[in-house]
C-alpha cells in the first residue's frame, strides 16, 4: 500500500544520509519530492534522477536552509513547480563539535543557524500554504542529544533541544487548522555525519545500544513516513526516539 500517493513533500538536506533515505522511501510511497542541498550538487542530481525513475515528480534545489530569504524563495519556487506542499521535513543539519573551552563563537552560531534557525525559516515559509489548505505535516529532525545532552556537543545539543521546543509550540499554534508538527530524535545513525567519528568510540556506542547496532537512514525514513501520512492523523507535538533503545 502506498501511503503518500500524490502528496508533495519538501525535505531539506537530502543530498546524502538520512535525507536521501527519506526521499527514497517517500518516492516508493508515491510522494512527489522537492529536496535541497547546500554544496553536494552531483549526488543531488543523481538522486533527482533516481526518484524520477520511480515514477514521481522530483527536483533538487540548491538552497541554504540557514538563510531566511533563500528559504522564502525556495518555497515560492517549489509551489510554482509542484503546485502545493503537504509535508515539510526539516532535516538539514551539521556538527561542529568541541568542548566548550575550545568552542569558537562562530562554530556555536553556525550550528544554531543551520540546525535551528533553518526550522524557523522553512516553517514560516510553508505556513501560509498549509493554513490555506487546512492540512499539513511538519517533521523536525532533532536528536537524542537534544533530549539528554552530550559532552563536546553543547552547540549541537542546544540546537536540537531548541527544535523540540519549536515543535511543541507550533503543534499548539497550528493544531486547530489541522497542521501537525512532530519531531524525531534519532540515536546513532550510520551516515557521513557519524563516519568521521573514531571507530573504537563508535563500537562502544553500538555495544551500549539495546538493539546492538547503529541505525540506517531507512529506520528514520520509516518513522517520517508515519508522521507524514494519515497513520499519525491524531498525533502532534510529539518527539519519537528512533534509537535502538539507546535512551531507555
Ligand atoms: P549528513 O550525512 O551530514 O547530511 C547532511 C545533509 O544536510 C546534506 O544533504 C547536506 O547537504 C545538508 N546540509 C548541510 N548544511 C546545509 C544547509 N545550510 N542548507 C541546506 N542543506 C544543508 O547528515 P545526516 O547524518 O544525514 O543527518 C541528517 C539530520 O539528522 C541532521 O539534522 C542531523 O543533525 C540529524 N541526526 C543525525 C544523526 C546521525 O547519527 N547521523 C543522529 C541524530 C540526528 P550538502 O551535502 O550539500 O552539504
Amino acid at each position: 500500500m502506498k501511503l503518500l500517493e500524490g502528496k508533495n513533500v519538501i525535505i531539506t538536506g537530502a543530498s546524502r544520509g538520512i535525507g536521501t533515505g527519506i526521499a527514497q522511501v517517500f518516492a516508493d510511497h508515491g510522494a512527489n519530492v522537492a529536496f535541497t542541498y547546500s554544496s553536494s550538487e552531483a549526488p543531488a542530481l543523481a538522486l533527482e534522477e533516481e526518484l524520477k525513475n520511480k515514477g514521481v515528480t522530483a527536483k533538487a534545489y540548491k538552497s541554504n536552509a540557514a538563510s531566511f530569504s533563500e528559504s522564502e524563495a525556495l518555497v515560492a519556487k517549489v509551489l510554482e513547480d509542484f503546485g502545493g506542499i503537504d509535508v515539510l521535513i526539516n532535516n538539514a543539519g551539521i556538527t561542529k563539535d568541541n568542548l566548550l573551552m575550545r568552542m569558537a563563537e562562530e562554530d556555536f552560531d553556525k550550528v544554531i543557524e543551520i540546525n535551528l534557525k533553518s526550522v524557523f525559516n522553512m516553517t514560516k515559509a510553508v505556513q501560509r500554504t498549509m493554513l490555506k489548505q487546512r492540512n499539513g505535516s511538519i517533521i523536525n529532525m532533532s536528536s537524542v542529544v537534544g533530549v539528554k545532552g552530550n559532552a563536546g556537543q553543547a552547540n549541537y545539543a542546544a540546537s536540537k533541544a531548541g527544535m523540540i521546543g519549536f515543535t511543541k509550540s507550533i503543534a499548539l499554534e497550528l493544531g486547530s487548522r489541522n497542521i501537525r508538527c512532530n519531531a524525531i530524535a534519532p540515536g546513532f545513525i550510520e551516515t557521513e555525519m557519524t563516519a568521521k567519528l573514531d571507530e573504537k568510540v563508535v563500537q562502544g556506542w553500538r555495544d551500549g545500544i539495546p538493539l546492538k547496532r547503529g541505525g540506517a537512514p531507512e529506520d528514520i525514513a520509516n518513522a517520517c513516513l508515519f508522521f507524514a501520512s494519515d497513520l499519525s492523523g491524531y498525533v502532534t507535538g510529539q518527539v519519537l526516539n528512533v534509537d535502538g533503545g539507546m535512551l531507555t
